[in-house]
């Protein structure tokens, strides 16, 4: 991809302005809105590579405004809000949105999160979904299903194993609770959160060769749960 275009929707400027300033300091392109309308016309007449999304806007929900763009389109959504925004955060990574910030955020913050998301764009390959996934020294063979850490086989419950798998299919981007019982249980029972919590203490042990080993599962308390690419794991 040739210089990445970004849609940076604040209405808070001299948010806006740290955001713009930054991006074009690192060779972004960027496109700018202050209000929910004007992100979604934006997004669709200019289809950006990817959106930075204010939730707290003055005409729309920034949840809103997600629903309206995931109807045409898959553009990754990397949402801004502030700390006691958690709620909204939850509603808007199960809206569809791919990652987060909280204000007040660094601006290495900011960079980072976009060298993660721009991976998962240029390594997506939507129609032929690979067999077999590797991060580090982590191999899940999705045909076989078997699971490796350096060549050597793990065992995992079936349990563990679907939630590697969701985890690992959705490399990068943040999975809420919610968003994983249901694909693992369907349905997102308190009780079933709960289960999560034990299941992936016990996936992350199995994954855990030694006390320097990486961490494949990022947690984020009160939200969910990330698989990260490990050689980007020093965010
Ligand atoms: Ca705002």
């Amino acid at each position: 991809m040739d210089k990445t275009l970004i849609l940076v929707v604040e209405d808070d400027l001299p948010v806006q302005n740290l955001i713009t300033v930054t991006l074009k300091a690192e060779g972004y392109r960027y496109l700018t809105a202050q209000t929910g309308q004007a992100a979604v016309i934006t997004a669709a007449t200019h289809n950006p590579d990817i959106i930075l999304l204010d939730l707290g806007l003055p005409d729309l929900d920034g949840v809103e405004v997600i629903r309206r763009v995931r109807s045409w389109s898959n553009v990754p959504i990397i949402v801004i809000s502030a700390r006691s925004e958690d709620p909204d955060k939850i509603d808007a990574l199960d809206a569809g949105a791919d990652d987060y910030l909280t204000k007040p955020f660094s601006v290495a913050e900011l960079l980072a999160r976009l060298r993660v998301t721009l991976r998962r764009l240029n390594t997506a390959a939507p129609d032929a979904a690979p067999s077999v996934f590797r991060n580090g020294a982590l191999s899940i063979d999705y045909a076989a299903g078997c699971v490796s850490l350096d060549g050597e086989e793990i065992r995992l419950t079936p349990i563990e194993y679907k939630l590697l798998c969701l985890l690992s299919r959705n490399v990068g981007k943040v999975l809420t609770h919610k968003y994983i019982t249901q694909n693992i249980w369907g349905d997102s029972l308190e009780s079933s959160t709960a289960s999560l919590r034990v299941f992936m203490a016990t996936l992350r042990k199995k994954l855990t060769r030694s006390p320097d080993s990486p961490a494949y599962i990022q947690t984020h308390v009160g939200i969910g749960y990330r698989m990260v690419r490990v050689e980007e794991n020093t965010e």
